[in-house]
């Protein structure tokens, strides 16, 4: 069970595939679809990153896989940690996370998480309105505040929405108003679009951002914390550069347009766990809609609201093992058990898979670490949330 189905890949990718999750998965039965992480390939890939990124500091997002091993780990290896709420920062200061370390970076907080986060010592927040920065000071007083804003990331495969951020006009009145309410207008931070494959397409965000941060130094805002967010790309069957590489071009694209940061703080999630993990998943049903059709519908036991969310728009391509592999393959509609018609994974542009596969074969899901257990359903027409295993 060795190769993966489906699209040309690079044969640089073999060597990524963590083997010990390969030979855990293959030792090993499952009764429901199980993510396995190799706990040693999120410490190769920490190492890896921080090389590339050198002065800049990891705050791992713990949103992409807040499993306490591998918070346990990261903490280890002397990573910070973008929390989104209240339960986050606990787990990361349960697992041995410096305060001072975890910045609150989500932009919607409720007045209690943030009172929470200050009386526990974290010190640094994002806001991207002006009511979140006076909830900020009646609840943080004092702290140190990072405007978010919003960029047009065309090129990620992952784009986030305007969700988050203001646009580049808000961003002297906010600064102004953190400075006003007598907290710290510490800096600035972005998020390019998750899984933004190369690092060339980090250029046009950065230039947005540039001319913003160059006006906020112009305007007296001395500017300390440059976030650079996410972004930082696995391999889901689309050639990507390896991480040390394109950690170090972003780090160069940021030195040619913002000169000398005092600090700068970086928030990989999927580029931290994505490929440390697989899914240990099961074909529950191969079938034709009519004699005629040219494709099967194969049907496992994890789908879109167990784990695999990021099929949403077909958006994150998943690589796929079986072991048929080496067989003569056939284009596939692949759907998840539930009985809801949106828990369909890919059916615009259908996966190739092999001709062999039956109801009850393994199928393993390659590079799953991230964004899978954390968006999996609790008992949605009774199937489990995804478990996860660390090795
Ligand atoms: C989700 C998130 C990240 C992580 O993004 P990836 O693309 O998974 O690296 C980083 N920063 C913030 C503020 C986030 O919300």
């Amino acid at each position: 069970m060795n190769a993966v189905t489906g699209f040309g890949r690079p044969s640089a990718f073999v060597e990524t595939v963590p083997s010990r999750v390969d030979a855990y998965i293959a030792a090993h039965d499952f009764a429901h679809p199980t993510l396995v992480v190799d706990i040693d390939a999120v410490e190769r890939q920490f190492r890896a990153l921080s090389a590339g990124l050198g002065r800049a500091h990891i705050h791992y997002a713990v949103k992409a896989n807040p499993h306490p091993a591998i918070i346990e780990r990261l903490v280890r290896l002397g990573s910070g940690f973008d929390a989104a709420s209240r339960g986050e920062i606990e787990l990361v200061l349960s697992q041995g996370a410096d305060p001072a370390h975890v910045s609150f970076g989500n932009t919607i907080k409720k007045a209690s998480d943030i009172r929470f986060a200050h009386h526990v010592g974290v010190t640094i927040f994002a806001a991207d309105a002006e009511e979140e920065l006076e909830k900020i000071a009646e609840n943080a007083p004092g702290a140190q505040v990072y405007i978010r804003v919003i960029v047009d990331n065309p090129e990620a495969d992952w784009p986030l929405s305007r969700k988050f951020g203001c646009a580049s006009d808000k961003v002297m009145a906010l600064l102004q108003r953190t400075r006003e309410l007598g907290l710290v207008p510490h800096g600035l931070s972005f998020h390019v679009g998750s899984q933004t494959r190369e690092a060339r397409m980090w250029t046009g965000t950065l230039d947005q951002v540039a001319a913003i941060w160059h006006r906020a130094q112009d305007e007296g805002f001395d500017l300390q914390l440059l976030n650079i967010g996410g972004g930082f790309p696995a391999f889901y069957g689309e050639a990507i550069q390896a991480p040390t590489a394109y950690a170090q071009a972003v780090m160069a694209l940021i030195a040619d347009r913002f000169g000398d940061v005092p600090q700068i703080m970086a928030e990989p999630g999927r580029g931290m766990v994505a490929e440390a993990g697989a899914i240990a998943a099961e074909v529950v049903l191969v079938s034709k809609k009519s004699e005629a059709d040219l494709h099967r519908w194969v049907y496992l036991d994890i789908g879109r609201f167990s784990g695999l969310a990021e099929t949403e728009g077909e958006a994150i391509r998943y690589q796929f093992a079986t072991a048929h592999d080496g067989q003569p393959t056939g284009p596939c509609v692949l759907a998840g058990p539930s009985c809801d018609s949106a828990d369909v994974l890919y059916e615009k542009r259908p996966i190739q898979l092999p001709v062999g596969l039956r109801a009850g074969d393994r199928i393993v899901i390659r590079n799953c670490g991230a964004y899978t257990s954390t968006y999996s359903s609790v008992g949605f027409n009774g199937f489990p949330p995804l478990e996860t295993i660390v090795i």
